[in-house]
């Protein structure tokens, strides 16, 4: 339902939960985060409100990270538990990953996923992208290129956005049918389901074209088409009121 990632030089849980506070106005059943820690990855996610995420935040407190993404969920696919919510981790917990939309082949992904030696967690069709991720990343391709291969195989609709820990710097997104905007700052970018999100840090955007990925750095955005083509980008300004 809604997306946040950022990499930039501010605390990333504070610029990701407030984005998603930005985006509670679309509804949704449960939230949850991701983070870049040192070495690894840190996540949390509640069903219900996003003050149930914030309250298990100021319970547990993650490491501070400057790298992050969050997610609000509005269940297609298994019931809004804290179990379901996103993100979903691969097996090695290494790889994170949030969507929106719905991914219609992956009851035939899972089971194919589950044959290999997989085990998934959730009832989700997201989390078979998680695995799927594994798979290309232990196949020794880098997290955009194990992205585009695995968005490659994918039917339906969607947004993701995935972390790895073992690529601490980056962020990666791709979309089709769905949306996803990236928000363009200095030394520190953003990228969101709705401008909404980050209009607040920054108004300078680039609309993700479809069937694109894009590797979201601290200086700098890198788009491409699932085969690795450079795509062409258009910023743009948004220069309309945001009351959020
Ligand atoms: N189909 C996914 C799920 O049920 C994502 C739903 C959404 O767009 O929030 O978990």
């Amino acid at each position: 339902c809604g997306i946040v990632g950022y990499v930039g030089g501010q605390p990333a849980l504070d610029v990701v939960v407030e984005g998603l506070a930005r985006l509670e106005y679309r509804g949704y059943d449960s939230a949850g985060v991701a983070l870049v820690t040192g070495g690894g990855l840190a996540t949390a996610k509640r069903a219900g409100k996003l003050v149930n995420l914030r309250q298990a935040l100021e319970e547990e407190p993650p490491p501070a990270a400057t790298v992050g993404m969050g997610h609000t969920r509005w269940a297609t696919h298994g019931a809004p538990t804290d179990h379901n919510a996103h993100p979903h981790t691969d097996c090695s917990g290494r790889v994170a990953v949030i969507h929106n939309g719905i991914i219609e082949n992956f009851a035939a992904l899972r089971a194919e996923l589950e044959e290999a030696g997989h085990k998934l967690r959730s009832e989700t069709d997201t989390e078979a992208v998680a695995h799927l991720l594994e798979d290309e990343l232990k196949g020794g391709a880098g997290l955009a290129a194990a992205l585009r291969a695995v968005c490659r195989r994918l039917d339906g609709a969607f947004t993701l956005v995935v972390m790895s820990a073992d690529e601490p710097d980056v962020v990666v997104g791709a979309r089709r049918n769905s949306p996803l905007v990236v928000g363009v700052g200095r030394g520190e970018n953003f990228l969101a389901s709705d401008v909404a999100a980050f209009i607040a840090h920054t108004r300078d955007a680039i609309e993700l074209g479809q069937d694109q990925i894009v590797e979201l750095r601290a200086d700098g955005v890198t788009v491409t088409d699932f085969d690795g083509r450079p795509a062409e980008v258009t910023e743009y300004h948004v220069d309309w009121d945001v009351s959020a």
